[in-house]
């Protein structure tokens, strides 16, 4: 679904997030790995200040292992704490409880040198549409789930979901909006599934989408398509023309954007990285 953010309704998340801020020890930024820079909320620092915050680059297994890394490295260099994540994957998943304390480790520490007893740790999910808040929220609860119910001052209807005993998250993730100032911006957004098609014109979608393939990732292009060198770099609107007629789809142009899309969404076309390290990490 997409979500036409206005003036109201940005001022009503920012206000909802800033009231569950209070409860919680640490905010879990999630982010699309193959959008490291473009799928983070423009006013995240200001809204969260000084709250300690855990980056979570969730589609790990979507994006390209190579920038994910240097991703990482950029982040922790920035004296954040970082970790590549598959929310629907246990293993991924658990590696949450061990990164959260780390950036914890003063206050636990401190907490445990005056004598108070280790206990959960609490934190909130946060991050703009489709990045895989309710995915991660509902494996964590899908797990073992025993809400530990309202506490005192918490928003009414407001549940905590526990996980193991070392971490509780709040129930409704914060839900912030996106870049959109930035026509490139909006356009690998909407190549990641996180701006519905309404918005933009599929053809020039999957133009856009064959340039960035071309330049990055050609040999996915390639084999995907059946397609030789040559193929590669002609015009971009005879190349998708190309793989239209490969495809049986004749001259249906829409038809080709259209499936094109959809497969470099669900990674048909292989791992790719939108937000290039080497561009855009300054
Ligand atoms: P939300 O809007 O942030 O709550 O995002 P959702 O949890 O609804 O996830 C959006 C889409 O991304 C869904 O189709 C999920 O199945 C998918 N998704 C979420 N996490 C992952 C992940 O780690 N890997 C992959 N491949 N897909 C994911």
């Amino acid at each position: 679904m997409t979500i036409q953010w206005f003036p109201g309704h940005m001022a009503k998340a920012k206000r909802e997030v800033s009231e569950k801020l209070k409860f919680v020890d640490i905010v879990f930024e999630l982010v699309d790995a193959r959008l490291p820079f473009s799928s983070r909320n423009p006013m995240l620092d200001q809204i969260i200040q000084q709250k300690p915050r855990l980056i979570l680059l969730n589609k790990a297994d979507l994006a390209d292992p190579a920038q994910t890394t240097k991703w990482i490295d950029y982040f922790t260099s920035q004296d954040n704490q970082v970790l590549a994540l598959t929310a629907k994957n246990d293993k991924s998943v658990k590696q949450i409880v061990p990164a959260a304390k780390k950036v914890l480790s003063d206050k636990l520490d401190r907490e445990k040198a005056r004598g108070i007893k280790p206990r959960a740790i609490r934190a909130m999910v946060l991050g703009i549409p489709n990045v895989g808040k309710s995915t991660l929220l509902n494996h964590l609860a899908g797990k073992k789930i025993a809400t530990t119910g309202n506490k005192p001052g918490v928003t009414k209807g407001q549940q905590w979901i526990r996980f193991g005993n070392q971490l509780e998250l709040l129930d409704t993730p914060g839900i912030l909006w996106p870049k959109f100032e930035d026509p490139d911006i909006g356009q690998k957004l909407a190549l990641s599934g996180a701006i519905k098609d309404d918005l933009l014109h599929l053809d020039d979608l999957a133009l856009a989408e064959l340039e960035f393939l071309r330049r990055f990732y050609p040999d996915q292009l390639k084999e995907r398509y059946g397609l030789s060198e040559d193929d590669l770099f002609q015009e971009l609107p005879d190349l998708l023309i190309e793989i239209a007629r490969k495809r049986g789809f004749k001259d249906d142009y829409d038809r080709a954007s259209e499936m094109l899309i959809n497969e470099l969404r669900s990674g048909k076309l292989g791992r790719y990285t939108l937000d290039r390290f080497e561009e855009l990490a300054k």
